[in-house]
């Protein structure tokens, strides 16, 4: 999951980046609403971070922005802006949630996960095809009868693939979704992080579809 973060605060942005990091979500963190614009265009997201009080371009007008050029990613508004009207307006203008700051982070990670549970077509807690199961918040995953715990990155990594599974995800594509701008990829991560998690799981877990990339099996 690689979210996009448009916030002009430096203490909020930095200590979202860091709990985001250490949730095993790869971030790309923009500082006003101009930037966020480009971000969009140079750059998939599965999801925005939307300050509303940014410099350039505002968070509402962005936001008003992005609909209205048919982006239909998911977007979460992070604001102090607390008056009904506000929140209704940020709703109606295309939002998918709304929360008010100051927030506990455990709350935001909470919305991020219901987000992506309905990304992946699921209302329970936890993303499947069937064999294969990963809880959302507790990291727990279970595949057959072998329960085990994943590094964060391992964990990204297969929630990628269990997002759409079927769909072959090439290397660049893997990574896109484990690391952000600011963060240096080693060449041989994705194999690195394959490997682990085929030894935990079993090497059927995630198919390999020579010189494509890779996948989990579809829901049968
Ligand atoms: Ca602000």
């Amino acid at each position: 999951m690689r979210i996009l973060l448009v916030e002009d605060d430096p203490m909020i942005g930095e200590a979202l980046s860091v709990a985001l990091q250490d949730a095993a979500y790869a971030v790309d963190w923009v500082r006003d609403g101009e930037s966020g614009w480009h971000a969009v265009a140079a750059q998939e997201h599965q999801l925005i971070l939307l300050d509303l009080g940014l410099p350039k371009l505002d968070g509402r007008e962005l936001l008003r922005k992005l609909r209205a050029a048919d982006h239909t990613l998911p977007i979460i508004i992070l604001s102090a802006r607390d008056a009904l009207t506000d929140r209704i307006d940020g709703l109606d203008l295309g939002a998918d949630d709304y929360l008010l700051k100051p927030f506990a982070m455990e709350e935001l990670l909470a919305r991020l996960r219901a987000v992506i549970r309905r990304q992946g077509g699921q209302a329970a807690p936890e993303l499947s095809n069937g064999i294969l199961h990963l809880h959302l918040r507790t990291h727990e995953v279970r595949y057959g009868n072998r329960e085990v715990l994943l590094t964060a990155k391992e964990f990204a990594l297969l929630q990628a693939l269990l997002l759409r599974p079927g769909t072959i995800l090439s290397r660049s594509q893997l990574e896109e979704h484990l690391y952000g701008w600011n963060e240096s990829v080693e060449s041989n991560t994705v194999d690195f992080l394959i490997h682990g998690i085929r030894k935990k799981l079993g090497a059927e877990v995630i198919k390999n579809v020579r010189g494509a990339g890779w996948m989990v099996a579809r829901p049968s």
